[in-house]
């Protein structure tokens, strides 16, 4: 491993099964990073302590995954511990972020980084790093929620507007596939059938996937409320007829045959579950993430 950057003020975590800690950013290897902010949630907080609980969970998982026949062992991946948080500053922590990978040059160096909510809106600063990456970038959105509000209670950087934001920053070299939403304004459904960025069923969004070119670069931001509440009630605003582990599976079958560079998972309020079932199903999302982003399928 050959390192790029390093990071400094890290929160150290018992790093997540299968994975290293390391406070650097090093060439051809997958980090995991918490960043714990929840500062703009409208509903109810938690999310800030969903990356140590996924971490914590992880340990009643296995490193090898029967769904994509792969093993965390086998592969790169370092856990870098937790950004270092400014509790309602959503613009400071954003800060950090953007200081310590602004000069990262993920395709060239094959650096990729699964960033672990928090909420929603901490998604801007990964997505962004990685518009500026690849030109070609395709964003795929998972969530019962559109995001597309042009700001939210006065917050243009809210949770609530994540997906909008990032629209601002696409061109038509772009392509936004959202998938999962149930929940909008009419404003923003609208948005999406205007420019069909909006699949309904599990089977035209494989479709969709399954069309996009293996070289091309593909970022996941997964909102844990595209889970049904039934399966997913630890997260801060649940909505009713959600996804599955096993749709979750599929498309994950797919994304590994891709070109997978990044992604975040968002979202996981613990407390609100305390059967702590909710952190073993964000845990096992997160493992076949690392994974499908490991290449060589
Ligand atoms: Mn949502
Ligand atoms: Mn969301």
């Amino acid at each position: 491993m050959k390192t790029v950057v390093e990071l400094s003020e890290m929160e150290q975590s018992k790093p997540f099964i299968g994975t290293i800690y390391s406070e650097t950013i090093n060439k051809n290897t997958t980090h995991l990073i918490g960043f714990c902010f929840d500062g703009t949630t409208s509903y109810r907080p938690g999310a800030r302590f969903g990356p140590d609980a996924i971490r914590d969970a992880s340990f009643g998982l296995e490193t090898y995954s029967p769904y994509l026949d792969k093993d965390l062992e086998d592969s790169t991946v370092v856990d870098c511990g937790n950004l270092p948080i400014y509790p309602s500053k959503w613009r400071l922590t954003n800060d950090y972020f953007h200081g310590v990978t602004k000069d990262l040059k993920l395709k060239e160096d094959n650096i990729k980084l699964l960033v672990l909510g928090g909420e929603h809106s901490i998604s801007y600063g990964p997505i962004r790093l990685c518009l500026d990456n690849y030109d070609d970038l395709v964003l795929l959105h998972l969530d019962a929620h559109a995001d597309l509000r042009d700001g939210y209670l006065e917050e243009k950087f809210s949770h609530a507007s994540i997906i909008r934001r990032m629209y601002d920053h696409m061109d038509e070299k772009n392509e936004l596939i959202q998938y999962g939403i149930r929940s909008g304004t009419k404003v923003e459904f609208d948005f999406m059938k205007e420019k069909s960025t909006l699949e309904t069923s599990l089977q035209s969004l494989c479709k969709r996937l399954e069309e996009i070119d293996s070289n091309r670069p593909i970022y996941m931001t997964l909102d844990l409320d595209f889970f049904d509440p039934a399966f997913f009630p630890g997260t801060g605003t649940p909505e009713a007829g959600g996804e599955n582990f096993h749709s979750f599976v599929k498309i994950m079958k797919i994304l590994n045959q891709k070109n997978l560079v990044g992604a975040d998972i968002v979202e996981l309020a613990p407390m609100l579950d305390s059967t702590g079932n909710s952190s073993a199903f964000a845990s096992k999302v997160v493992r076949e993430t690392l994974l499908a982003m490991q290449g060589g399928n």
